[in-house]
């Protein structure tokens, strides 16, 4: 299968480069075991789709953290060498007032796209691991596709060049060539963030028209799952958690349509799995997509954890249960770098998300 050319992928950094070092002179343990001796926290890693990235791939590729071999080898890795705990666990421990085991580590997904029932989950599944999947309700209710990766989708496929966008980004036009049109792309999702949720949610709507005939809303490569796929992973021992209902940047909500977000995504995920919905992941999840109006409104509506897009790692018990942080995981980290961030995040892991596009 032929591989699509990585997005604008960066050359080795100074972090990737030592990691590699690391691992080559077998040293990667002797770190984890000395991090191990210091710091008793819980690291949380954040994926969003694992499947192969083919040629013509349409949709936004940096939001394919791994392909499935990687994936394996990541999820092995932590499975043999750490402690992968459920969600639930950790609502056990904090109610018991226990400490968490030794190097434990909570695994997620956001957004809900189908590979990770095609892919991922064979894969946790068949290694034993569990893992926490943040689901966007109305996506899995209506099928549509994913807002934001839509818009890239728009931009990639336009005809012709040279259009210009619609206001406020009329300052922009679409140049030819992928990835000049990807960092279009990557620079309009920045731009619409610090508009308001249903704005951008309108301006979007006005790209479609931009590139002459308005693509069918389906696609195959951008599906969320389904109702019977999230059953059948949480049979297979995975959790199920909100990502809101529209992937709303809930900061820029107002209250009503906040709670609608918060409430209604917890009643469907509730009513149609047969479970109390334990945790939260914010759609976008970098600062300002939640604020203490946010927090407080998750926790008054019974999420015990919510998950930042942040990095970092959690001290135990939590400072802040509801702005948790994570360790994003992206394509290009090889399975030495991987390994690296695992055992001692403080020297190989970038200080803050890297990509100017969190989702
Ligand atoms: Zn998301």
């Amino acid at each position: 299968m032929s591989v699509a050319t990585p997005p604008a992928a960066p050359p080795p950094g100074r972090r990737q480069r030592l990691a590699r070092r690391v691992a080559a002179v077998g040293a990667m343990p002797l770190l984890q075991t000395a991090r191990r001796l210091l710091r008793r926290d819980l690291r949380v890693y954040a994926w969003h789709r694992v499947r192969p990235l083919e040629d013509g791939f349409t949709f936004d590729p940096s939001l394919v953290s791994a392909s499935p071999e990687g994936f394996r080898e990541q999820v092995r890795h932590l499975r043999d060498r750490y402690r992968p705990l459920r969600c639930a666990d950790l609502a056990e421990a904090l109610a018991g007032g226990r400490p968490l085991p030794r190097d434990a580590v909570l695994l997620t997904f956001d957004d809900g796209y189908d590979d990770n029932f095609r892919f991922a989950f064979p894969i946790l599944r068949e290694l034993g691991v569990p893992a926490l999947f943040f689901v966007a309700t109305g996506h899995i209710d209506s099928g549509e596709p994913f807002a934001y990766d839509w818009l890239v989708h728009l931009l990639l496929t336009a005809t012709p060049s040279a259009a210009r966008l619609p206001a406020p980004l009329d300052d922009l036009q679409v140049p030819p060539g992928r990835q000049a049109r990807l960092e279009l792309a990557w620079q309009a999702l920045d731009r619409i963030k610090a508009l308001a949720a249903t704005d951008q949610e309108a301006w979007i709507d006005a790209v479609a028209g931009i590139g002459g005939a308005t693509p069918a809303r389906m696609h195959p490569d951008c599906r969320p799952m389904d109702w019977h796929m999230l059953r059948s992973m949480r049979a297979g021992g995975m959790e199920i958690g909100s990502h809101g209902v529209s992937h709303r940047m809930l900061a820029k909500l107002d209250d009503a349509a906040l709670l609608g977000e918060i409430r209604g995504s917890r009643a469907r995920l509730d009513e149609e799995l047969g479970q109390d919905t334990l945790a939260i992941s914010y759609p976008v999840g970098g600062d300002d997509s939640f604020d203490a109006r946010v927090l407080a409104a998750v926790e008054d509506a019974g999420y015990g954890f919510a998950f930042t897009y942040n990095n970092g790692s959690n001290r135990w018990p939590p400072a802040r249960r509801h702005a948790l942080l994570r360790q994003s995981v992206e394509a290009d980290m090889d399975a030495a770098w991987f390994a690296g961030i695992a055992a001692l995040p403080e020297l190989f892991a970038h200080p803050s998300v890297q990509r100017t596009y969190p989702a």
